[in-house]
């Protein structure tokens, strides 16, 4: 047994990736540290990212909802918000996520430290907090201290300039709204504010929203929001902002850029994510840490130094919740001495705007630069019996497969519920299905997950349900 203050694994940082490589190690009979500067267990995802943020997102997609019931002839009238009521059920959200996962670490005995750890040597850490420092001993340690907002070097400190997690407090309701970086996180943000009465200009430096979707799906998207915004500034930088009495000005340059800066009552930085690599000490523990702040690993998520681990947003993209996790499993397993090895083929990825963007693998837009050839299987939720009864029919469902041999390699789906419906074709992907395979499963009807099915029939050419 080991004495105090000595671990088989110190795991540091509680995110997704953290808390998971915990878990799973403690699971496997492994004394477990989790070391966390913060109050409550549960990093960026719980505390200030996914969870927060689909909270909002789920009461702006009722809001929405309700509003176009005007169509059915049931009319609700103006929604009265109370900002401090909303406040309190996302807050009440997180409390329930985060109270469950120190919950569950009680329940496996792994010891919460609280504090910064820095590491002192590759079996070493030093944690301090407030009320001193301590060191803890480990075997292996796993890092999974995440990423934080990049800020604009040129933006002021001032309270109308927020990144998401400023977005989240949601301290009021803008009327003029600036997003920074057309990306999923501004994007979803955007929304929540738009539907609680925000008018929306967003400036993106690409030719287009939303980096990494076909851009077939970003176009249903854009068009079911087009009046959300007054100006899309594509191609277009941010190169000044000031902070004054009347507001936040904000001049701009490129294609897209107005000649004059432009007043906002809330900017919103949504230019990406920095890993917090070098905030840790790993030099001092050997771990090579590049330029930009990513740790390197193996497939086992090992680093340079062997007893050393590193998962989710600090070893690279795709900085996703889902991505941690299965990496944190990896981590823990391969330190206990399993041969474990993170080989996931496909990782999806979802815009939980409305409606939905989701896609997962091979994008058409890739398949095309890589000269690929491929069969597309496109449904139109046009045609999709549930959809139209659900009054949303201007999404579709898209699969693309190789042409010789039939098997999937990706999809997109716009749409309500495109997340969810998602995970059918990363399932199909994983296992190597063909368009038979995924055409013959019966899928229930009505559903919005049979336009999956009927994708598939659609690259088959047996498809009998388009009109
Ligand atoms: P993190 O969640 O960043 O956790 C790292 C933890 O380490 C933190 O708690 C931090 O306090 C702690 N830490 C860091 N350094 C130290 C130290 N030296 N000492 C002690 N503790 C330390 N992903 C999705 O998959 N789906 C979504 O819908 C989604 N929505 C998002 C919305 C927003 C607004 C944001 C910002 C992100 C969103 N993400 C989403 C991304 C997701 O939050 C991250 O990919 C995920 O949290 C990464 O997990 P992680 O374990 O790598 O790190």
């Amino acid at each position: 047994a080991k004495a105090d203050g000595e671990y088989d694994v110190v795991v540091l940082g509680a995110g997704p990736g953290g808390y998971s490589a915990a878990f799973r190690a403690a699971d496997l009979g492994l004394k477990v540290a989790m070391v966390e500067r913060y109050a409550t267990l549960g990093g960026v995802c719980l505390n200030v990212g996914c969870i927060p943020s689909k909270a909002l997102l789920h009461t702006a997609a009722i809001i929405d909802e309700a509003a176009a019931l005007a169509d059915h002839g049931i009319s609700f009238g103006k929604p009265t918000i109370d900002l401090d009521k909303l406040r309190a059920f996302k807050d009440g959200v997180i409390g329930k996520l985060t109270g469950g996962l120190a919950g569950m670490a009680k329940a496996r005995k792994v010891t919460v430290i609280r504090g910064v750890g820095t590491f002192v040597d590759a079996n070493t850490l030093s944690v301090k907090a407030d009320d001193g420092e301590q060191t803890v001993k480990f075997a292996n340690a796993i890092i999974a201290a995440g990423s934080q907002s990049v800020k604009l070097p040129f933006a002021p400190e001032d309270d109308r300039i927020v990144d998401s997690t400023g977005a989240l407090l949601l301290k009021d309701v803008p009327k003029k709204m600036l997003i920074i970086g057309g990306g999923i996180i501004g994007l979803e943000m955007g929304t929540v504010y738009s539907t609680l009465g925000a008018r929306l200009d967003v400036v993106e430096m690409m030719d287009g929203l939303m980096q990494g979707a076909d851009r077939d799906l970003v176009k249903v998207w854009q068009k079911f929001n087009a009046h959300r915004f007054d100006n899309i500034m594509l191609k277009t930088k941010t190169v000044g902002i000031e902070a004054r009495e009347d507001g936040v000005w904000v001049s701009f340059e490129g294609e897209g850029a107005p000649k004059e800066p432009q007043r906002y009552d809330l900017v919103l930085q949504a230019v990406g994510r920095s890993p917090n690599g070098k905030k840790i000490g790993a030099d001092k523990a050997g771990v090579e840490v590049s330029d930009r702040g990513f740790i390197a690993v193996n497939s086992q998520m090992r680093t340079n130094v062997p007893n050393i681990f590193a998962i989710g947003d600090l070893v690279g993209q795709p900085m996703l919740a889902h991505k941690a996790v299965h990496e944190g499993h990896v981590a823990a397993e391969a330190a206990a001495g399993q041969k474990s090895h993170f080989d996931a083929s496909v990782i999806p990825s979802v815009a939980y705007t409305d409606p939905e963007v989701a896609w997962v693998g091979m994008t058409e837009d890739e398949a095309k630069k890589q000269g690929l050839k491929i069969t597309k299987g496109m449904f139109p939720w046009a045609a999709s019996g549930r959809a139209i009864a659900n009054g949303r029919d201007e999404g579709f469902t898209k699969l693309i497969f190789d042409e010789e041999t039939h098997r999937i390699i990706g999809g997109g789906i716009v749409g309500t519920h495109a997340g969810d419906l998602i995970s059918e074709v990363a399932l199909a992907i994983e296992m190597g299905a063909d368009m038979v395979d995924i055409g013959k499963t019966i899928h229930p009807h009505p559903t919005l997950g049979e336009s999956v099915g009927l994708a598939a029939e659609v690259a088959e050419g047996s498809c009998t349900d388009l009109p």
